[in-house]
This record gives C-alpha cells, sequence and structure tokens, in this order.
C-alpha cells in the first residue's frame, strides 16, 4: 500500500473544505446507511475520514439534482426508506436489461461515440463537476489478510457481470485488479441506488468504490487477489468512456484482444494500449531494470550520472545525423543530434570526472528494423585509469543486477575473439544456446575442380564455408532435401541473404568418409572429401552446407542458415542464457561499395598495442580493444578502450580517409583536450530497449518503449514528424524544393 496514512490523516483534517466543496457538488454517488454490518470492520484512520465522507454523499444525495437517475433519486430520507422496498423490482429490472458487460467496438479506431445503450447508462451517474479523490488501497494489494478492512479504490472497471440482479465488477489500476460486489439484501440501506450505478458500469469507466474486504466464495486462483472481494458501500463514477474502445483492455477479454489487432492500430492508441496490464508490466520491468544499473554504478562502483547536450555537433558512429537547423546562426548552420554522447563522455575523463554514466537518449538516422528506433535509450559508461578487464567487470555487473540473472550466468562471462566468432558461426553476435559451427574450407579446397567454388575461390575477400548440421536423429524433424533446393525456405534464406548461388547440400555418408547427394558437388568434391569431413569435424549423416562467394555475404548467409536449421531442429532451449564478450574486433572494416575503410566500432577506439607496435603508421589491419556484449545473439552493449593521444587519434583519422583539416574542423576540440594531459580512459554502453525487451520475453523493442516509432520513422500517436509551416522555414533559412 503506497498510500500512508499520512495522506489520510491530512485529508481527515482537510475535510471542512472537502465537506463544503460537496455542498456545491452535484454528483451522484450511492452510499450506505450500514444496516447490518456482516463483515468485521478494522478500525483505521479512513473511518473517520469515510464517515465524513458518507456524511457528505449523504448531503450530496439530499440536493441533488435532476442529473441523478430519477428512479432512485428523491429527496432526502425519503430516498432511503423508499430504497429497500422499490429493490426487488429494481432487480428484475436490470435483469431485463441484459447490458453486454463490454463496449468493445469491432471497428478499430473508430471515432464513433459509443452507443447511448453503452455510455448514457453510466453517463448519469457522472458528476458534472471535476472531483479529485483520493484512496487507501491499491487494487492489486488486497489479499486474505486484508479480509475486514474497509477500503477505497480507484481505478479502472475492467469487466463488468449482472448475475441476475446481483452486480459483480472487476476494478482495475496499475498494481493489478480485484472484484467488487454489491452487498446482499438487507445490508445497506440504499441498495438499491448502488446496484443501479454497479449495473451501468461499462469496461474502462473510471470508478471509486469503498467498500469492505471480504473471503470470496468462488475463489479464482488465476488472479492475485482472487481469494477476495470487496463489498460496495459507496460507489462514485468519476468518469466514463464516450467514444469507441478499439481494442479491449481487460487481459480476460478473449476477442477484440489488444495482441490481435494490428501494430498500427495499438501505436495509434498508444494511450490505451499502454493501459493494458502485459504493457505496464513491461514498462515497470524497464524502470526496473534501470533502478538497478543506476544503484550498481553509484553504490558500488562510485559512478556520478552527468547530462550531456542533445543539441551538438555530428559523433561519428556510423549512422546518418539527425539535424537540427539553428536559426540564431549562419543559414545552413545545424545542430545534430547526438548518436551517442561518445565524445562528451570522453571530454569528462580529460575534466577528471573519473567515473561518469548516463541514461542517454541516442539518435540515429537508420533504416528501421523490428529492433531499432530513431531515438533509443543506452546506459553510458566512461572510466578513468582502468583496463579493458575493469570496465567489462563493472558492465557484467550492470547487466546482471538489471537482469536478475545472478544465479544463471557466472562471472566472468565467456569471452570470444571476433576471428573464432565470425570463423565459427558467421556473426559477431553469435546465438550460443545452440552448437553448429562452420568452418571456412579455402585452404582444403585449395585445388577443387567444381565450378562455383573454383570461381568463388579466385576473387579476394572471397571464401568458400561448411556448415554442419547433424540431423541424424532427429526423426520426422530430419532436415528435407526440398527445403534445401532452390525455392525451399533454408535455400532462399542464403539467397536473400545475398548468395548468388544459393545454398549447395550433402551428406556425410555411414562410412564417415566420402559424401553423399547430387551427383555434380559429391563428384567436384570426390578428392576432397575426406579433408572436409576432418576438417568440420562432419559425423556419419550429418547434412554440410556449402556457401561460396564474398566472405562477408558468405557469413550472413551461414547465419541465416544456421538459425533456421536450430529452429526446424529444435535446437533453442527457451530458458537458456547464453552471454558472452565477443572481443578483439578489428579496427577497421572495409567498405566494398565506397571502396574505403571504415572504423568497426568508432574511431576513437583505442588500436591493439602489439599491431600497433608493429606497424603504427598503417592501422588497417590491426586489431582494435573493443568488446561487444551478446545476450542470446543479440548485441546488447559494447564499448572500447580509447585513445587518448593526439597523435595515434589523427593516424586513426587518416586511416579513414579524413584529411588533417577535416579532422581539425570536425573534432578539433577533442584532439585539442588531448593535449592537455588526458587520462588513459575507456567505456562501455549498453541498449537499455534492447535488453528490456529480452527481459520481458518481447519481440519488439517498440513494446517495451512508451511511445515509439514506426520502422517509417513515424509516431502514429502524435503524427510526428509534422509539416512545418512555411513562416518557421524562413526563420531557419530553409526553402522546400517543390
Ligand atoms: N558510443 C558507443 C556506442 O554508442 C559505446 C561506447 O563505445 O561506449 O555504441
Amino acid at each position: 500500500m503506497f498510500v500512508g496514512s499520512k495522506f489520510v490523516l491530512l485529508r481527515t483534517t482537510r475535510h471542512k473544505t472537502a465537506y463544503s466543496a460537496a455542498r456545491r457538488t452535484t454528483a451522484a454517488i450511492a452510499t450506505t446507511k450500514t444496516t447490518n454490518t456482516a463483515n468485521k470492520t478494522t478500525v483505521r484512520p479512513i473511518q473517520q475520514h469515510q464517515r465524513v465522507k458518507n456524511a457528505r454523499a449523504m448531503t450530496m444525495m439530499m440536493f441533488s439534482s435532476s442529473s441523478s437517475s430519477a428512479s432512485t433519486t428523491t429527496r432526502g430520507g425519503d430516498n432511503l426508506s423508499r430504497a429497500t422496498t422499490t429493490r426487488k423490482k429494481q432487480r428484475h429490472r436490470f435483469q431485463r436489461r441484459a447490458i453486454a458487460s463490454s463496449s468493445v467496438a469491432a471497428e478499430a479506431g473508430g471515432d464513433e461515440p459509443s452507443s447511448s445503450s453503452s455510455s448514457s447508462s453510466s453517463n448519469k451517474h457522472v458528476s458534472s463537476l471535476l472531483s479529485w479523490p483520493t484512496r487507501t488501497t491499491l487494487c492489486g494489494s488486497l489479499n486474505i489478510s486484508s479480509v475486514g478492512e474497509k477500503v477505497s479504490l480507484c481505478g479502472w472497471v475492467d469487466k463488468q457481470r449482472d448475475m441476475g440482479g446481483i452486480c459483480f465488477a472487476d476494478v482495475r489500476d496499475h498494481s493489478g485488479l480485484v472484484q467488487i460486489i454489491g452487498a446482499a439484501e438487507g445490508v445497506h440501506a440504499n441498495q438499491s441506488q448502488i446496484d443501479e450505478i454497479l449495473s451501468s458500469l461499462r469496461s474502462e469507466c473510471v470508478v471509486k468504490v469503498v467498500g469492505v474486504v471480504r473471503e470470496r466464495n468462488n475463489k479464482n486462483k488465476n488472479i492475485k487477489t482472487g481469494e477476495v472481494e470487496v463489498e460496495v458501500e459507496s460507489i462514485e463514477v468519476l468518469n466514463v468512456v464516450s467514444k469507441s474502445l478499439p481494442f479491449s483492455i481487460s487481459e480476460g477479454e478473449k476477442s477484440g484482444n489488444a495482441d490481435k489487432s494490428s501494430e498500427e492500430v495499438r501505436l495509434k492508441n498508444r494511450v490505451l494500449d499502454l493501459r493494458r496490464p502485459k504493457m505496464l508490466k513491461n514498462l515497470k520491468r524497464r524502470h526496473e531494470a534501470i533502478k538497478k544499473m543506476r544503484k550498481v554504478l553509484e553504490d558500488e562502483f562510485d559512478f556520478m550520472e552527468i547530462e550531456t547536450p542533445v543539441l551538438s555537433r555530428p559523433t561519428p558512429e556510423g549512422a546518418r545525423d539527425y539535424l537540427v537547423p539553428a536559426r540564431t546562426a549562419a543559414a545552413g548552420s545545424c545542430y545534430a543530434l547526438p548518436q551517442s554522447p561518445q565524445l562528451f563522455k570522453q571530454m569528462l575523463m580529460v575534466s577528471g570526472c573519473d567515473r561518469y554514466y548516463q541514461v542517454a537518449r541516442c539518435f540515429r538516422d537508420e533504416d528501421l528494423r523490428a529492433d531499432r528506433q530513431p531515438e533509443f535509450t543506452q546506459l553510458d559508461v566512461e572510466m578513468s585509469f582502468t583496463d579493458a578487464d575493469g570496465i567489462m567487470n563493472v558492465a557484467e555487473r550492470v547487466f546482471l543486477e538489471a537482469s536478475g540473472m545472478h544465479k544463471k550466468v557466472q562471472q566472468p562471462f565467456r569471452r570470444m575473439t571476433y576471428a573464432e566468432a565470425m570463423e565459427k558461426y558467421g556473426s559477431d553476435k553469435p546465438d550460443l544456446r545452440f552448437d553448429l559451427e562452420m568452418t571456412t574450407l579455402n585452404d582444403v579446397l585449395n585445388d577443387t575442380e567444381f565450378p562455383p567454388f573454383k570461381s568463388a575461390l579466385e576473387v579476394s575477400r572471397s571464401s568458400v564455408k561448411v556448415l554442419v548440421v547433424d540431423d541424424s536423429q532427429a526423426g520426422k524433424n530430419k532436415i528435407s532435401n526440398a527445403k534445401l533446393k532452390p525455392k525451399g525456405e533454408i535455400f532462399e534464406d542464403a539467397v536473400n541473404a545475398g548468395s548468388a548461388n544459393g545454398l549447395f547440400f550433402c551428406r556425410v555418408a555411414e562410412d564417415g568418409k566420402t559424401l553423399e547427394g547430387a551427383k555434380g558437388l559429391v563428384e567436384g568434391l570426390a578428392n576432397c572429401a575426406e579433408k572436409i569431413i576432418n576438417t568440420s569435424n562432419a559425423p556419419p549423416g550429418s547434412l554440410l552446407l556449402f556457401v561460396a562467394g564474398k566472405t562477408k555475404v558468405v557469413n550472413t548467409a551461414l547465419d541465416k542458415v544456421r538459425h533456421k536449421c536450430a529452429n526446424m531442429l529444435n535446437l533453442i532451449d527457451p530458458k537458456a542464457h547464453a552471454v558472452l564478450w565477443v572481443t578483439d574486433f578489428p579496427m577497421f572494416e572495409y567498405n566494398e561499395d565506397e571502396e574505403r575503410f571504415e572504423a568497426c566500432h568508432h574511431p576513437f577506439t583505442a588500436p591493439n598495442t602489439e599491431d600497433y607496435e608493429k606497424n603504427p603508421d598503417d592501422l588497417t589491419e590491426a586489431r582494435a580493444i573493443a568488446y561487444d556484449l551478446v545476450y542470446n545473439g543479440v548485441e546488447i552493449g559494447g564499448g572500447s578502450l580509447r585513445i587518448y593521444r593526439r597523435d595515434v587519434q589523427e593516424k586513426v583519422f587518416k586511416a579513414i580517409g579524413m584529411s588533417t583539416e577535416e579532422a581539425e574542423d570536425k573534432f578539433g576540440y577533442l584532439l585539442d583536450a588531448f593535449q592537455y594531459g588526458a587520462p588513459p580512459h575507456g567505456g562501455f554502453a549498453i541498449g537499455v530497449d534492447r535488453l528490456v525487451m529480452l527481459l520481458c520475453g518481447a519481440k519488439s523493442i517498440r513494446d517495451v518503449i512508451a511511445f515509439p516509432k514506426t520502422t517509417t520513422g513515424q509516431c502514429l500517436l502524435t503524427r510526428a514528424p509534422g509539416e512545418a509551416t512555411t513562416e518557421q522555414l524562413a526563420e531557419l533559412n530553409i526553402k522546400r524544393i517543390e
């Protein structure tokens, strides 16, 4: 219960004001004059307050206007005495009403007001004035030990059920839901009014309920509060739903469920989408993960959170910048939104801040995929006077605390070099929940005559690799040739990943020495079959899948095929947690299209000391002191030791084709800072959205971001981006190109 007695007392001492305000309101609140309370009532400060409130509500009824239900509202005490006698009649009438319990519309996103039958009945019970009532208790906090307590709850009606005159409803807030029920006949004098309101409730209308917690006869094991219910003493309709709901919010509602709606409808109606318990749970998980990250960094390692600018200059993290035209600077001047706070955090180290972190918003104008957003959140960390092990240790502690996997994942995390990851798994973020490995056959196939392999190996930066899939024990799941041939789904995966020839396949014969399969391939490889089998450790009966071409394409294709086969063979244990560091990335990657080198991580990453020593003036083949954190095949973070000397930084800029002038113009402030006694430093960043997505078991990062954008970068709720007016553009010295 997060509403403490302090609040309650406060309200009690203020009741005079509340009381006089109540005299002015015409709200129809059905309340009770308890004639016979079967349940024990715990005496708590709230009761004092409640008596005042009850009195207030009574007064309101006495002074209530015609906005109250005509059938139940009469003047003063008359109302109470008549209520009991007319109750039976009313019950009968409610039974006949047969009102549907939900107003979910078939048509999503409709702007139509709800039909009169669904809204007007609760409409007439809503106050004409605004009121801001308080509560004593959260719906989800009630349990068997609450029995006998008098509570007030505020929330949304999840579902209402009219069982032949006895009305039930589930009232939901962010903590959970609890059943409320009208009292048995004769318990409360004004039961008919309460019943009328209960019967009029519609899904998602907002109520305040006061009542006593009692044990349920029919317990519901599926909900946290399923052992109890609240017997209503008074109920106030605070707001109604006057527009068709595009989908149901209730988790119990199967038809019209939000999960069955398109993502477009959910994003357009994000307010309601987030009201769903499932989505609120994701946001809560996110909040908890961030809270834990902060706690480890501050309490265990003495980090300090420092904010850095959002309007800045470009930082080259490899993506396109979001630009913001600067009105007060020369025409054409723009700020760039930070792709990460990389340079600021490095300069903070030069400033002597020693240990910095920030839950930072980063912006990258990339083509978006399921796990990308134009703006995303990362936990950004930098520290001075440490080696890579020290940084990785901090990152591991952060990961373990945020994920709660202390018992499942041991420190230090497994490490694998980039070279090994690429060789065995064709990926720098290998999913190690399953084994399937691949092997490069370039040396083995030196003198192959099989034309597709022979021609592939004549080109630079090319390979032939084989993936071994042992499905010999897979029974009916065994991978069929149809899936591997052109038009088969595995073959097509390879093609879609860029492999012009798709895929070649054969099997190791039972003798473990020869190959079986398509004649051309088997004959073409006959002279090196045994070598292939031995180098790739392929057992008898196993499937060999070959891809030939540019090494980059071969790896991408076989990585895809590896995942597809693992899924087909059910090799992925959904409960497994495969966490590892991939280390020793290359400094640079060759961009085939642009025919130039670009930084693999970012150009502020330090070169491996041995490689630098060997050839300080040509770093193109050097490894970097960079590391990525990979969880179940997803890169969730990464970092590096940094360059902290101007001369080395200049060499790296040169290697990526940046002239001295350009480097000075873009990064002069960093190069200068390095001349003022910069400390050795390094850091890392963890992608909060991706990590939380995995922790929640969500399919998309959009499910763990409150207000995400679509893959075309739009916010369907606010309809951003919006068109700027001609005046706004003129102020910014921008002209529309027709
Ligand atoms: N700035 C890097 C990134 O955003 C992380 C780091 O090197 O600290 O990927």
